[in-house]
């Protein structure tokens, strides 16, 4: 079998236990037994209120989100999940700074939590640019279960590549 791409950084015995998964048609059961539904943010304009709803509780104190979109252009095998930006624009004279978050279209159809996951990482990132220790004990604190939903989500990214997207998750058929 090779490589599993999204999961190299975890250690071996947990990659072979996804590999036995794998070798045993367990991996989209597994999914589907923790993850029985997609999200419902499927426009931008629920993205953003879902993102703000997000901002509001955890960084409040954080400059304003000016835009959140889906991107059908990013590129999550090169990219990360998301990309965030700090766009510094002058206006009237005045530097004004704005908070952009795009996430990868494909994440329309894929279960709450690991929406929660990718906005609460992109968030985190307006407050800690690197990924510090300070950064995840960030993440965690407006996800518990953070770090178990990402490893689920690069799970499912690992699933995709094999067997095309879930279409348990898909709204239109
Ligand atoms: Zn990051």
């Amino acid at each position: 079998m090779k490589e599993l791409r999204y999961l190299k950084h975890y250690p071996q015995s947990v990659q072979a236990q996804v590999r036995h998964l794998i070798e045993h048609d367990g991996l989209k059961k597994y999914l589907l037994k923790k993850y029985p539904n997609p999200h419902a943010m499927r426009s931008d304009k629920s993205l953003f209120s879902y993102t703000s709803d997000l901002k509001n509780i955890y960084l409040k104190k954080a400059a304003p989100l000016s835009k959140v979109l889906y991107d059908g252009k990013i590129n999550i095998i090169h990219n990360a999940l998301g990309t965030h930006h700090f766009i510094s624009r002058v206006q009237g004279g005045k530097l004004k700074a704005k908070n952009e978050i795009r996430i990868a279209s494909m994440f329309k159809n894929i279960p709450e939590q690991f929406l929660e996951m990718i906005v609460v990482h992109e968030l985190a990132h307006f407050k800690e640019k690197e990924h510090s220790k300070a950064f995840y004990k960030l993440c965690n604190h407006m996800q518990e279960n953070y770090h178990q939903v990402e490893f689920d989500l690069r799970v499912y990214l690992t699933y995709r590549d094999m067997f095309g997207k879930m279409q348990e998750w898909a709204r239109e058929k």
